[in-house]
């Protein structure tokens, strides 16, 4: 249906629709896009089918555990134009500020079906437990925010990149067209329904509990698919074709920033990668297909398969008793969470990225392995340095709260890496330092670069 790969399409209980309904329903929990939507295209064939309307949920839970302010305007900004789009269609979108289980049992109450999104952090998992646990309609999964669909690339934890790269890579072309979308004959947008002005966000955020002291970036990074759009097309005109030389280089970063996009669904990986697609074979395209597809998906792959992902015990056993064996090792500087916070080592380039995550909520991926790296060798733990490490991410990353954090965090402390030469502190698991990162790149003028490019 709507030209959806089958490997897409999780039914939760025998059937996609019941008989009697008024509307078909999409809780868009976290592809927020009206842009190449799977799972918005597939609610609209069942609308399509059952000559109904459709309307779409945008929830926000009142009290925020995982998102701030940061990430809060992020997404709220990208709202209107999502709103907008879907109402050319004939698609009313509301927004709520309520708990899921309550939204989804009234809304539901009416529908002949609801489909939403695949989560894989634990907390969207339990969040669809709460809202399953209410639902008086069929529901129905769709994948749309990986290329390849988790189960439909491998159906265990890949140890590594390249042991799910051949999987991939071979079938991602299956997965890469585009859904049909359409004008639906019976439009929702005058149905009475409460929702939320999302014009006025501010209003809005009155209305929920959430972490307040992280400042929103607005400045340097607009949610929304056209932002992420006239990223892409900027990227594909000025950088791909530097892109397999610098990518590794912050001082001439030719990247293509979509992460935080990537990150809350705003822009679709298919869609990104089928524009990249016209530019191969070359090996820039190719360069970036490796991270769009097989490391960004080797992350969900480890967050799918390993219940605890949040924990030094989801290493590989060498790095664990590695990390183990050296945890006494002398540590030549050590500092607590706060001194690093506040970016008041004796390392200039470590301060340098804590600050910019601070500001800018981004960091060239580099000066990410080089900042996670000197948190591993500065803690009295490696236990401690994770989970340190894990709340600097998640708070000040733009992209953070990803299964790429939990995974990229874990590769700091050996994940996906294999064993290197034994050293003090790091063990086995890949050092990195400040003489290394001053060999790699020219570290006076990154110190001197705006990062906001
Ligand atoms: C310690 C550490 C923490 C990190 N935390 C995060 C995080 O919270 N969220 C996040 O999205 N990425 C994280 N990364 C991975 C990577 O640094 C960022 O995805 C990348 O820098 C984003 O910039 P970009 O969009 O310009 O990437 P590009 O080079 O343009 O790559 C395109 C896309 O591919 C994906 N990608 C790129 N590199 C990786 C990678 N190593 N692993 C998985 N996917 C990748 C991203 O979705 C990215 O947007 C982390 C890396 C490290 C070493």
């Amino acid at each position: 249906m709507k030209n959806i790969h089958p490997d897409r399409v999780h039914l939760l209980g025998e059937s996609s629709c019941r008989d009697q309904g008024q509307y078909v329903l999409y809780w868009m929990s976290l592809s927020f896009r009206a842009h190449w939507n799977y799972a918005l295209e597939y609610a609209v064939g069942l609308a399509e089918a059952r000559d109904s309307k459709l309307i779409v949920l945008i929830s926000l839970e009142p009290r925020q555990e995982h998102f701030n302010a940061r990430h809060l305007t992020f997404l709220l900004e990208s709202l209107p134009e999502t709103k907008q789009a879907l109402a050319d269609r004939g698609i009313k979108c509301i927004t709520q500020v309520a708990p899921i289980g309550k939204s989804i049992k009234d809304l539901t109450a009416e529908a002949f079906a609801m489909v939403t999104d695949c989560p894989y952090l634990n907390e969207d998992r339990d969040r669809l437990e709460r809202a399953l646990n209410v639902a008086q309609c069929p529901v129905t999964q769709i994948e749309g925010n990986l290329i390849v669909p988790v189960e439909a690339a491998s159906g265990h934890r890949e140890y590594a990149a390249r042991t799910l790269r051949p999987k991939v890579t071979d079938i991602y072309n299956n997965y890469l067209d585009k859904p049909t979308s359409s004008k639906l004959p019976k439009s929702s947008l005058n149905m009475s329904l409460k929702g939320e002005n999302i014009s006025e966000p501010e209003k809005l955020l009155h209305q929920i509990e959430f972490e307040q002291s992280v400042a929103p970036v607005a400045k340097y990074h607009t949610g929304g698919f056209s932002a992420a759009k006239s990223r892409l097309d900027r990227f594909l005109h000025n950088d791909l074709e530097a892109y397999e030389d610098q990518r590794q280089s912050p001082t001439q970063p030719a990247v293509t920033q979509l992460s935080m996009y990537l990150s809350m669904g705003m822009i679709a990986p298919a869609y990104v990668l089928k524009r990249i697609e016209a530019y191969l074979p070359s090996e820039n395209a190719e360069a970036l297909r490796e991270e769009l597809l097989v490391r960004r998906e080797l992350a969900h792959n480890f967050v799918h398969y390993t219940a605890r992902y949040d924990q030094l015990s989801a290493l590989p056993e060498w790095a664990q008793q590695t990390l183990d064996e050296h945890e006494r090792d002398q540590r030549p500087h050590r500092y607590t969470r706060s001194e690093m916070e506040a970016g008041a080592t004796h390392d200039d380039a470590w301060n340098a990225c804590m600050n910019r995550m601070k500001k800018y909520g981004y960091l060239h991926n580099h000066m990410r392995m080089y900042w996670g790296k000197q948190i591993l060798a500065w803690c009295n733990t490696p236990d401690y340095a994770h989970q340190t490490l894990l709340y600097f991410n998640n708070k000040y990353f733009l992209d953070g709260n990803d299964p790429n954090s939990y995974a990229n965090v874990l590769w700091v402390f050996g994940l996906h890496d294999r064993a290197w030469k034994e050293r003090k502190v790091f063990g086995k698991v890949r050092p990195m330092n400040h003489n290394g990162l001053q060999r790699k790149i020219d570290l006076k003028s990154w110190l001197k670069m705006d990062p906001a490019r």
